[in-house]
């Protein structure tokens, strides 16, 4: 049997909880993983000065896959968020986020199965930015009223919004490829093109060259930003793969793990041409923080995506149709799909518990 070594990032806040927890699932299948822990998250910052030390980058790049916990990133101030720096790093340029029901979380809506493919390298989280009242950005402001571009008020900060035809066309690519290897009849491109014309409406452009080349093998569409929040929470039914820019993509994949029942359960992974980290949607929660209370289910169904990843189809199959049925059952859950389902937490599990009763069903 194939021996593998994962990097371990546990996070920040509730990350440590959910993370023993999916390993111990993961374990009890029967794959053979060798847990590299190399923790990142402010809690570092004391220690090595930054919430990313270089350990975790070199651990990544020998395993070529990681699984992590959240990562608090302060609003506003401080260092960079660490998720940002780790997909720039690796070129992690395609942010896979799959969005289904799964019967017992008390969503709203049921037989949702859409797969979310968010651009996860540039946009407006390119990181380019100056600060208002700075040099650099009084100067940019200058040169935008001198090119007659426009006017921008002195007091302004500003983040650029960089879309590339390099970056558009690998992640369109990336979307009809995963259409075509999954089955999916239909990818939409969400922009706001009518706007943003030379950013979006690259996108879009691209999108549509892209398209072309799988004509007759899977449907195109192209859906505008706000047109797509509306139509998502009116019919979820109706979508397939939805490819979209960093930004939209972000906003986008919280508003539909609303619709199948929070950020609990919502996976995702983040995926270059080399390696991979898998993680949850979900941030690190503070307040739910060393309470063995948090859910982790969006932790473990990360690692479904994981073992899909490395091939281990079958454990990926058993800890899933486990996870239905512990949720399906609704005895040994957590408070927030307790709280859900019957308007108190009352009679929930911990975080450890629910991994126990997930187990007992493998
Ligand atoms: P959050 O996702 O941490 O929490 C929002 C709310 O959702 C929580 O108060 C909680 O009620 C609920 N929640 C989230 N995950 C849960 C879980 N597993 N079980 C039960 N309830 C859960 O979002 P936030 O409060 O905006 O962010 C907190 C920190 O996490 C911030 O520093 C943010 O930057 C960071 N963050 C990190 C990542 C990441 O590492 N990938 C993603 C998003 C946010």
């Amino acid at each position: 049997m194939a021996n593998y070594t994962v990097t371990l990032i546990p996070g920040d806040g509730i990350g440590p909880e959910i993370t023993q927890a999916m390993c111990r699932v993961v374990d009890a299948t029967g794959v053979d993983i060798t847990w590299e822990v190399a923790d990142a998250g402010a809690k570092l910052m004391e220690e090595y000065g930054t919430p990313l030390p270089d350990y975790v980058i070199e651990s990544i790049k020998k395993n070529k896959v990681a699984i992590k916990g959240p990562v608090t990133t302060p609003v506003g101030v401080g260092f960079r968020s660490v998720n940002v720096a780790l997909r720039k790093a690796l070129d992690l340029y395609v942010n896979l986020r799959p969005v289904y029901s799964i019967p017992g979380t008390g969503a709203r809506y049921e037989g949702v199965d859409i797969i979310l493919v968010r651009e996860n390298t540039e946009d407006l989280y390119a990181g380019v930015e100056f600060e208002e009242g700075s040099a650099d950005a009084l100067e940019l402001i200058a040169f935008c009223e001198a090119k007659g571009a426009g006017t921008i008020r002195k007091d302004s900060g500003i983040s650029l919004k960089p879309i590339s035809i390099t970056g558009s066309e690998r992640i369109v690519h990336y979307a009809f490829e995963y259409a075509l290897e999954h089955n999916r009849k239909k990818v939409t491109a969400v922009h706001k093109a009518n706007i943003l014309k030379f950013s979006d409406g690259l996108f879009l452009r691209v999108a549509r060259e892209v398209a072309a080349k799988y004509e007759g093998r899977v449907d195109f569409e192209d859906k505008i930003v706000d047109a797509t929040c509306m139509g998502l929470v009116l019919d979820p039914g109706n979508w397939d793969v939805v490819v979209l820019p960093n930004l939209y993509g972000d906003i986008v994949s919280d508003l539909c793990a609303g619709l199948v029942g929070g950020l609990g359960i919502a996976p995702g992974a983040n995926i270059g041409k080399d390696y991979a980290i898998f993680e949850p949607v979900h941030g690190s929660a503070p307040s739910h923080a060393g309470k063995d209370e948090a859910n982790p289910t969006a932790e473990i169904l990360s690692a479904v995506l994981m073992l899909q990843h490395l091939g281990e189809k079958e454990a990926a199959e058993r800890i899933l149709k486990a996870v239905r049925e512990v949720l399906a059952e609704g005895e040994y859950v957590t408070y927030d799909i307790k709280r859900t389902n019957t308007g108190s937490t009352e009679g929930c599990v911990g975080t450890q518990a629910y991994a126990d009763a997930i187990i007992a069903k493998l």
